[in-house]
């Protein structure tokens, strides 16, 4: 088995004009690890989620996925590498089941041999509730996916994403809005997500919050990594402290 990070982003540099967003940045995700990505409003932790999605071309540094080069790939090859990301809102299909929007994903995963899949239609939703399951939505899975609450579809989409094939996910401030405990709560399926196989890199500012379910954290500041290490070590570093009251 591979022991080394499954995606790694290496003293990656990003200008827009005359700033600099990103500033040598080092981070590396593990398959079956939850990894936290914190840092104050404006440390660069969006520009390196889109950095490694390929969304913005980065100025200096690599991408490398599995050890293998990735800097130059397009997003969409990325994509289809394993390498997801979920936007603010999810994009669900308000109308379908719960259950039939993770099916949905699942046959994005067959697109290429979609003719495999007729007849199989029980496979594909023992797999779709298996990934309902994970995320404790299992018990809505004939709803349509428009009933469910704003935290309930975010869990859905990240369903969804667990059977589309997602390895690498990506997600940027995934409990915006959430009140301390169901942030807590989606941290906890996230923690589950990441115990399935998939190696998570979550982008979260509020660390206390976060700190009992990610397995290790970056913090960064003004578009370097400058903390790093359990997510316990980081948010006691004074120097996170600091940062935090503007110091
Ligand atoms: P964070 O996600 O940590 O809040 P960002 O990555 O969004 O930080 O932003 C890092 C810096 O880059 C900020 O100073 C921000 O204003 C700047 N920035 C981000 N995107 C752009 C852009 N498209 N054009 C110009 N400046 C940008």
């Amino acid at each position: 088995m591979r022991s080394g990070p499954l995606l790694r982003a290496e003293g990656v540099v990003k200008k827009f004009g005359g700033l600099t967003a990103l500033d040598g940045a080092t981070v590396e995700v593990k398959a079956g690890f939850f990894t936290l990505l914190a840092g104050p409003n404006g440390s660069g932790k969006t520009t390196l989620i889109n950095v490694i999605t390929g969304l913005l071309t980065a100025d200096g540094g690599r991408i490398l996925y599995e050890g293998r080069d990735i800097t130059k790939l397009p997003p969409h090859e990325r994509r289809r590498l394993g390498i997801f990301r979920t936007f603010q809102t999810p994009r669900l299909a308000q109308r379908l089941t719960v259950l039939d929007n993770v099916v949905v994903g699942a046959l994005e995963r067959e697109r290429p041999a979609l003719g495999r899949w007729y007849g199989r239609e029980r496979e594909l939703e023992d797999l779709a509730f298996r990934a309902l399951k994970l995320v404790n939505l299992d018990h809505m899975w004939d709803r349509p996916a428009g009933e469910l609450s704003g935290g309930q579809m975010k869990l859905l989409e990240l369903a969804r994403l667990i059977v589309s094939g997602a390895r690498v996910m990506l997600l940027d401030e995934p409990a915006a809005g959430l009140n301390p405990a169901l942030a807590k709560e989606l941290f906890k399926h996230l923690k589950n997500i990441a115990s399935s196989g998939v190696a998570l890199l979550v982008v979260e500012h509020r660390l206390d919050i976060a700190v009992d379910y990610a397995d290790y954290a970056y913090f960064m500041h003004e578009g370097k990594v400058v903390v790093e290490g359990s997510p316990r070590e980081v948010f006691e570093n004074p120097l996170v402290a600091q940062i935090y009251l503007g110091g």
